[in-house]
């Protein structure tokens, strides 16, 4: 999508810390990190959200989660860590390409929610 800043960075027209790349996934470093280890993991092909994905995306889905430990052991976080997807409005979405935060470091990441 030529107006989506995620598909720029895999185009290379954006740069970003890119900590793994395979030919239908990418990781970099999120700019504002939230945790020691804040990695973006996105799958190259644009998906703009969870509640968009069909069938087909099945497979780009499971890996940006089964490479998801391996990229926060070298990444620095390696005793465990939080895997976040936001969708759409409710899940307060700010990028509309689908993005797993992976946050952790050498210390436990907090409370998932505040509760209200
Ligand atoms: P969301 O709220 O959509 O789940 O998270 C978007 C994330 O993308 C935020 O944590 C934000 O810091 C990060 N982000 C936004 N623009 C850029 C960018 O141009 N480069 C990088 N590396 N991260 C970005
Ligand atoms: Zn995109």
């Amino acid at each position: 999508m030529s107006d989506c800043i995620f598909c720029k960075i895999v185009e290379g027209k954006i740069p970003a810390g890119k900590v793994y790349e395979d030919e239908d996934i990418l990781a970099f470093n999120d700019i504002n990190p939230a945790r020691p280890v804040h990695v973006l993991v996105i799958p190259k092909k644009h998906i703009t959200s969870l509640a968009t994905v069909v069938a087909a995306d099945t497979p780009v889905l499971g890996k940006i989660l089964a490479k998801a430990n391996e990229i926060a052991v070298a990444q620095g976080s390696p005793d465990g860590f939080r895997v976040i997807i936001n969708t759409g409005r409710v899940g307060q979405q700010e990028v509309p390409h689908l993005h797993a935060h992976i946050v952790g470091g050498p210390e436990p990441v907090g409370p998932m929610l505040k509760r209200i």
